[in-house]
């Protein structure tokens, strides 16, 4: 059928690559390839949790919940920022819930970023990001994270910050780097935030996924912050249910309010027997986050010995979330995406290549040549692929 040639992606998503994450399990499926891609656990989080949605579909929580949100879950959610971080929310007004933490971001960007206003956002960056600030027509200043340390350099960080700028984004624990950013990185944030007046977006959902030596900050926490941030999490990564896309944001009402202004034009509202289940996760199953954390550990430093072994040696030893990064130049490869193509035929393994990630993958210290890995899989998948790692030949 000769489809009409208005038939098109708008320009505003046109010059956006396909998500990666996708292509890649696309690649893992297609080829029989061990998963090493895309960020998605496979064990699912716990059976009590799924009892309370099969409850609730047999309850009749079928039709649509409120636009924020059901009371449940939100008060959940103000109870848990309390216990974990001491920080204070009503519920009603501080709390919303989104369709996954991705809706959160676009809601957030949509809500609240200007045609012409600069965000200062961490690179390597998850794609969502840069995907909807464009959409809102905002302008992202990257400041990057090199390897191997990947940290915040707060000269760059300052400089970052124009007349124009209005908005940071930050997300720690740091998808895909592995970094869990320092309480003095986030003092200089929001030094800066306070002296600029600017409001931070703060994607913390790998907020439980933190390694032994190190601890999230909320940036919410600090002086001055809880009312100029907005936080953004979800039950995908805490509790291993990335397929149930429920998020929340958190914070001042203004900002919260400006989220559910577009949410409300997006999904109106998100899946409505989940919601409850949710609640039951955050209220009854607090330790949860914290036991998959300590196994998570294990399954890194699995993972990072078993990439060492096969020459690709993790560039930094994640300090949280579920993925490691190694640096495919050491085998004589320029270009980690060219790499992960080659992976299925070469060691029936998928990665995922970070250069996407970045405004200028070629800059001194920008990623491409780098490649993630995720271990939020089953041991017996990490030691499978690491053993086919090491077996095969990856010289370029
Ligand atoms: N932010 C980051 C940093 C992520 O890695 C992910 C992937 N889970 C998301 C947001 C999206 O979360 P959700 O699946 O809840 O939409
Ligand atoms: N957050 C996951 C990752 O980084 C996947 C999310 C997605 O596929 N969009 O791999």
């Amino acid at each position: 059928m000769p489809e009409s040639s208005r038939a098109r992606t708008a320009t505003r998503l046109a010059d956006i690559p396909p998500t990666i994450f996708a292509e890649m399990s696309a690649l893992a499926v297609r080829t029989g390839a061990l998963n090493l891609g895309q960020g998605f656990p496979d064990a699912d989080g716990p059976p009590e949790v799924v009892a309370a949605v099969e409850r609730a579909l047999a309850s009749g929580r079928n039709q649509y919940a409120p636009g924020r949100g059901v009371p449940e879950l939100r008060r959940a959610v103000a109870a848990h920022q309390q216990r974990h971080y001491a920080l204070e929310l009503d519920p009603d007004t501080q709390v919303a819930v989104t369709t996954g933490a991705t809706e959160g971001v676009a809601a957030a960007m949509l809500g609240l970023v200007e045609p012409g206003d600069e965000v200062v956002v961490l690179e390597p960056w998850y794609d969502s990001y840069p995907a909807m600030l464009q959409v809102a027509g905002g302008v992202a200043r990257p400041v990057t994270l090199r390897a191997p340390d990947f940290r915040i350099d707060l000269d760059e960080l300052r400089a970052a910050v124009t007349p124009r700028t209005r908005f940071v984004l930050l997300n720690s624990p740091h998808n895909p780097t592995g970094t869990v950013l320092t309480r003095t990185e986030l003092e200089a944030v929001a030094a800066l935030a306070i002296e600029h007046d600017l409001v931070v977006i703060t994607d913390e959902v790998y907020e439980h996924l933190v390694f032994t030596g190190h601890e999230h900050v909320p940036i919410a926490t600090l002086p001055g912050m809880a009312q100029r941030t907005l936080t953004i999490s979800s039950v995908g990564k805490s509790f291993s249910f990335t397929g149930w896309k429920v998020g929340w944001v958190s914070g001042p009402p203004a900002l919260v309010d400006a989220v559910v202004a577009a949410k409300q034009w997006l999904t109106f509202t998100s899946g409505a027997p989940l919601q409850p289940a949710v609640a039951v996760a955050l209220d009854e199953h607090d330790d949860w986050p914290a036991a998959l954390a300590r196994d998570l550990q294990e399954r890194r430093d699995l993972l990072c010995a078993g990439l060492a072994a096969a020459g690709l040696p993790a560039v930094s030893l994640p300090q949280g979330t579920y993925f490691a990064t190694s640096d495919v130049s050491t085998l004589g490869w320029d270009d980690g995406d060219a790499f992960c193509r080659a992976l299925p035929d070469r060691a029936g393994v998928v990665a995922v290549p970070t250069q996407g990630f970045y405004a200028a993958p070629d800059a001194p210290g920008a990623g491409r040549h780098l490649v993630r890995w995720a271990f939020c899989k089953q041991r017996d998948v990490i030691s499978a692929a690491v053993e086919r790692l090491a077996g095969a030949d990856l010289t370029a």
